[in-house]
């Protein structure tokens, strides 16, 4: 199938899980709009389960709820919802063995949570990154007897828009340290998140378990999949990670050291140059040219630039010689997109445009039976 000729019809039924928080309330928003899928359900905790979307949710963007989400009636976490694969934006106290039950019941979930990332048969996608681990789904399915279900995970936030841009410089170039800083939104840490009189006029040195992940993460985006198992990339990494007073976007000042030498107008230029597939360039939320490279000495900026490329690009700045390692630069990405409910989205497009989501309506019966485990 020619890829860029994709029109399901009708449209792929989503469900969000997690529907009333941060991510879920992008991606309700994204949904409404989507070409390929469409929203059918809704799920979250008992504070919100039984009542009216726009009864149960404190939505916090500027857009009205869409009409096609308001009058959905919020679900509990059983894998009996009317739709043919969910995504998840469930807070971690409760994603794992939810996502867990949903694709053992046949439902493709494309994850946000942190739960699943790092096992041995689950993908962790950027498609512009490692679209080829998407093989891995197959074996998951065969070792866990998930039937037509499978787990699909999207990196931590400020790990996401890190890889985008160190993939383009791995390929060319070939990277052997990194050292990053980053300054985070408070909306990365979803809602209410830090209170207030935490992070007004104040900056945060530490955000639970973030180093962790932009340590490990970037190993197994950035390394291969080679039939059997993920390879991880042997990066030297080294993350500071801090909440800053800013509503949306992290900003992160990388150094890195690389294999090859290169001087600093090739390194633009190959940033700039980070074309995507043809494959990848037709699916709904892909750019052609996720990174973006600018000028201007001050930027990138999370006010001006967080919504480069809708949202989904990484924008680059000052990219400069470093006296410690060989490049240091600045990255920008938005959270919310980028790193959450947009990265999301461009995941289940390429599963969809792959062939990966099942045409069948999971029916309660079937999800009330347990499968048998393949040997
Ligand atoms: P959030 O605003 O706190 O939303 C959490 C969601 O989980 C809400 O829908 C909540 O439902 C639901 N939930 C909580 N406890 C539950 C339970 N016991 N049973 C069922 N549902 C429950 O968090 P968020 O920022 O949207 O993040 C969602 C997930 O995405 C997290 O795993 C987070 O780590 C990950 N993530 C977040 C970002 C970001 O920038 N914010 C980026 C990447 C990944 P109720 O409203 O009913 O309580």
């Amino acid at each position: 199938m020619n890829p860029s000729q994709f029109e399901p019809q009708p449209k792929f039924r989503a469900g969000v899980l997690g529907a009333t928080g941060i991510v879920g309330q992008r991606l309700v928003q994204l949904l409404a709009t989507h070409p390929w899928f469409e929203l059918s359900e809704v799920a979250a905790s008992e504070r919100s389960s039984g009542k009216k979307y726009s009864e149960s949710v404190k939505w916090h963007l500027n857009e009205p709820i869409p009409s096609a989400a308001a009058d959905l009636v919020v679900k509990g976490l059983e894998p009996t919802l009317d739709c043919d694969f969910v995504f998840s934006a469930l807070d971690s106290s409760v994603a794992g063995p939810a996502e867990e039950d949903f694709a053992r019941a046949g439902y493709p979930v494309v994850s946000n949570c942190k739960n699943h990332r790092m096992e041995p048969d689950v993908p962790l996608l950027i498609p512009e990154v490692n679209a080829s681990h998407l093989d891995s789904v197959l074996l998951q399915q065969k070792n866990r007897g998930y039937g037509s279900g499978f787990i699909v995970t999207n990196p931590n936030c400020s790990t996401a828009g890190l890889v985008l841009v160190l993939k383009p410089l791995a390929d060319a170039f070939g990277l052997e340290k990194l050292f990053v800083v980053t300054m985070q939104a408070a909306s990365g840490a979803g809602y209410p998140g830090v209170p207030s009189l935490d992070i007004l006029g104040n900056v945060v040195p530490f955000i639970s378990g973030e180093e962790e992940k932009m340590e490990t993460e970037p190993q197994k985006l950035l390394g291969k999949w080679d039939g059997s198992r993920f390879v991880e990339a042997g990066l030297g990494i080294s993350a500071h990670c801090n909440r800053v007073p800013v509503e949306n976007g992290h900003l992160e000042s990388v150094s890195m050291s690389l294999k090859k030498v290169a001087t600093l107008a090739e390194v633009r230029e190959v940033l700039r140059d980070f074309t995507v597939s043809d494959e990848l360039a037709a699916l709904p939320t892909a750019l052609k040219n996720p990174v973006l490279v600018l000028d201007e000495e001050n930027r990138p900026q999370p006010r001006r630039d967080v919504n480069a490329g809708n949202g989904m690009a990484a924008a680059v700045g000052r990219i400069r010689e470093c006296p410690l390692l060989d490049v240091k630069l600045t990255l920008l990405s938005h959270n919310l997109l980028r790193g959450a409910a947009g990265g999301a989205l461009l995941n289940a497009e390429l599963l969809a445009a792959r062939g990966l989501f099942p045409r069948t309506r999971v029916s309660t019966e079937a999800a009330a039976q347990p499968q048998s485990v393949a040997p």
